[in-house]
């Protein structure tokens, strides 16, 4: 007997459709101008399987702000520059707190907890940027993501890193708040310029599942057949995003989907199945963590149906 093996292409716009028909949408994200102006009824989710097959739906092909999701790219390039070492700068537990909070940075001595909420992220922002100008340090990690996609199309929204730069007071207490401690090496307002600009990588969820397809296949691009990185590498780069990538919703998240995942305010969320797939959802309206709603809605849906749950059955 043989088990039924379900058909992506119908469970992805199954999903699509329901959660186009749903009401209950969360909260844009408020605290950057740009993205408060999103139209908050699209979706889009991509999902692409073991062998390179992409089943798409809803708007899966219009580009919205990765935000945080950039984390996963830039934590990557910066472990393959430091290796381990990048874990003396931040730790890798989960935080229990919101992605910008400070209190936990005064405890702590300056240590970020983890490299996904945004003060762990903008010490690795901080590293990448060592012995570069701001300009070639943005320049890497644009072209290590459009690497991993196959997609050089890929590019920057200046309107949203605009945006963010007048706004980002948050993230400049929290950097200035590090550099006391001796935790960032560059001048604060440029280690910033760098995070906001990363945080405005424009995707389609169909672009962010392509470029994440490394973590799904242990640190192998498929289509090109190259190592991106070591198959340890991508089990941790996975680890983390597990235990933190939803910052204090990743207890949640884990419990519904039961997959890796990274979440950013743009209302995008990169999940991985471990060996099967990697897949991008989008819909901007956010719950309180800051986690797309929907998003995480239909994430549960297709982790279920597909009998994803790296979990078990
Ligand atoms: N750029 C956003 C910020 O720093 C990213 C936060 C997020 O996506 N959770 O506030």
């Amino acid at each position: 007997m043989g088990t039924i093996v379900p058909d992506l292409d119908l469970v992805v716009s199954e999903i699509a459709d329901e959660m186009r028909a749903r009401t209950d949408r969360g909260a844009v994200a408020h605290y950057i101008p740009e993205l408060a102006r999103v139209d908050a009824s699209q979706f889009g989710l991509a999902v692409i399987d073991a062998d390179g097959n992409a089943a798409v739906g809803g708007d899966a092909d219009i580009p919205f702000s990765i935000q945080s999701i950039s984390k996963v790219f830039t934590l990557t390039l910066a472990l393959g520059r430091y290796g381990d070492r990048l874990w003396r700068r931040v730790g890798r537990e989960p935080s229990g707190s919101p992605f910008n909070s400070i209190v936990q940075l005064e405890r702590e001595q300056g240590v970020p907890r983890n490299p996904f909420i945004n003060a762990g992220a903008i010490a690795v922002t901080d590293l990448i940027l060592s012995g570069h100008q701001p300009r070639e340090a943005l320049g890497e990690i644009l072209s290590f993501v459009r690497f991993l996609a196959d997609d050089e199309t890929i590019s920057i929204d200046e309107a949203v890193a605009a945006s963010e730069q007048r706004t980002g007071f948050r993230n400049a207490a929290l950097a200035n708040y590090m550099k006391s401690f001796g935790v960032l090496e560059n001048p604060v307002e440029l280690t910033l310029g760098v995070y906001f600009h990363q945080c405005a990588i424009a995707m389609s969820c169909k672009q962010l599942a392509m470029a994440g397809r490394f973590l799904a296949k242990s640190g192998r691009n498929p289509s090109t057949g190259l190592q991106v990185i070591q198959p340890e590498r991508a089990r941790r780069i996975n680890a983390v995003m597990l235990t933190c990538g939803h910052y204090d919703g990743s207890g949640e998240f884990a419990y519904r989907v039961g997959l890796p995942g990274k979440s950013g305010v743009g209302g995008g969320i990169f999940a991985v199945a471990p060996g099967k797939a990697s897949i991008a959802v989008w819909s901007p309206g956010l719950d309180a963590a800051g986690n797309s709603h929907l998003g995480r809605i239909a994430l549960e849906a297709l982790s279920k149906r597909m009998n994803w749950s790296i979990f078990g059955a």
